[in-house]
């Protein structure tokens, strides 16, 4: 229970790990996509502005006198102030400003270098933001250039205390007649007006890649889990691997230790079975590996651990055991191989057979003594005659 919930904590730890990892490795493009997003729909507004501003500009155009005259009158009060034109302008740009939800529409003449005065406004003459005829203002950089180059353009967007954050179109006002610019068109539009997008983009692209993150971990924390369990498996007999045999192995000490338990280990090899290869070739060599692991697994508990430890030598962890009872089981291992060495097909009759060694674990034993003692007992089995099993034991070993 103990290692099962350490197992069960190192996977949950190499998942967050791998989450982390593609978390860090996505989050770059994920903010670039959403910044770039973001661009296109702030630049999708700063278009509709120009185009607006365009729109006014050659409306105005249209009709070019009365508004030259406008721009030309000192303001209320000249006889050439058309205050009609004046009134019925600013309310033809209020419908279009309601109508297609700006925020402000005016145009301005510019008067200098570095001011310009309001002529049009759409907003109500009472309301805060209207600006008064000739009411002056410092010129801006993007407002200097559409006037000089004859050129409509968007700003950046400007975060004003009062308005908030505004982007605007400006496009100039040619007259026809001779060429000049007269002025400009400005329209602002509140970033606002995009707001729901953004948080829509933002959230769109936000759970695709969580998405996309969860799904990336899963598949490398399955492709390595699969890669973990290929290198648990010896794929000729179908056994553990040697790797899985010691790690199983420190588990099957630290259970023990933890559960007062016995613990044995059983060391098997085949006898002669370079001379096997040697005359009946490595196929036949490679079946007789096979068979042997099928007995070793058929002979065995679920809970014991059987492995190929190396070219024709076998090792099985038998946890809760004692010597008695391992010998039980070697000894019905060494019987099992010679029955299906009397006809095996391909060798002699007898020919197939193990020879096995046993030890067990005693208190504060590392893996590696406990295999030296197994191995050793082993030695004993060939030196004895083979086709036997041997015990270790502390003195004396005998079989
Ligand atoms: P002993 O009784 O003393 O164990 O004699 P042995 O001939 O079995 O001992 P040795 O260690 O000299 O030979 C082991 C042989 O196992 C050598 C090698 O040809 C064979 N072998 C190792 N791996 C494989 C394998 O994957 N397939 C086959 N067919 N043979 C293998
Ligand atoms: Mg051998």
């Amino acid at each position: 229970m103990r290692l099962s919930r350490k197992r069960y904590t190192k996977r949950i730890l190499g998942l967050l790990a791998i989450l982390a990892v593609v978390t860090i490795a996505l989050a770059f493009p994920a903010l670039l996509i959403h910044d770039h997003m973001e661009t296109l729909i702030i630049e999708r507004l700063g278009i509709e502005a120009r185009n607006v501003a365009i729109s006014i500009a050659h409306l105005i155009e249209q009709d070019m006198e009365p508004y030259r005259k406008l721009v030309d009158s000192m303001g209320y009060g000249d006889p050439q102030f058309d205050e009609a034109y004046y009134l019925h302008t600013n309310a033809l740009l209020r419908e279009i400003k309601q109508e297609i939800d700006a925020d402000f529409i005016y145009t301005e003449a510019v008067v200098s270098d570095s001011e310009i005065a309001y002529i049009l406004d759409a907003e109500d003459m009472a309301s805060e933001g209207f600006s008064a005829f000739g009411e002056r203002e410092g010129i801006t950089e993007n407002e200097l250039i559409a006037h000089t180059q004859r050129m409509s353009l968007f700003t950046e967007v400007v975060d004003y205390p009062v308005w908030g954050k505004l982007i605007t179109g400006f496009a100039p006002i040619v007259d026809t007649a001779d060429g000049t610019v007269v002025g400009l068109v400005g329209v602002d539009f509140a970033l606002e007006k995009v707001g729901d997008m953004l948080r829509n983009i933002s959230i769109v692209i936000a759970l695709s890649f969580v998405t996309l993150i969860i799904l990336i971990s899963l598949v490398m924390y399955i492709l390595i889990l699969l890669r973990i369990e290929s290198q648990k498996t010896d794929y000729l007999s179908g056994l553990h691997s040697k790797k899985f045999h010691e790690f199983r192995l420190k588990d099957a000490i630290d259970d023990a230790l933890s559960t007062k338990r016995p613990l044995s280990l059983m060391m098997i090899d085949i006898d002669r079975f370079k001379a096997i290869n040697d005359t009946y070739g490595h196929q036949v060599g490679d079946r007789a590996l096979k068979s042997i692991a099928d007995v070793l697994k058929l002979n065995t508990r679920v809970v014991d651990i059987c492995s190929r430890y190396g070219g024709d030598e076998f090792v099985v962890i038998l946890p809760e055991t004692n010597l008695k009872d391992a010998v039980v089981a070697g000894q019905r291992i060494v019987d099992k191989v010679q029955q299906i060495s009397q006809d095996f097909d391909g060798l002699a009759a007898g020919e197939l057979t193990v020879s096995i060694g046993i030890a067990q674990w005693s208190l504060d034993e590392t893996p590696e003594s406990l295999m030296e003692k197994a191995d050793k007992a082993l030695y004993q089995s060939k030196e004895t005659g083979r086709n036997k099993l041997t015990v270790y034991r502390e003195a004396k070993q005998s079989g």
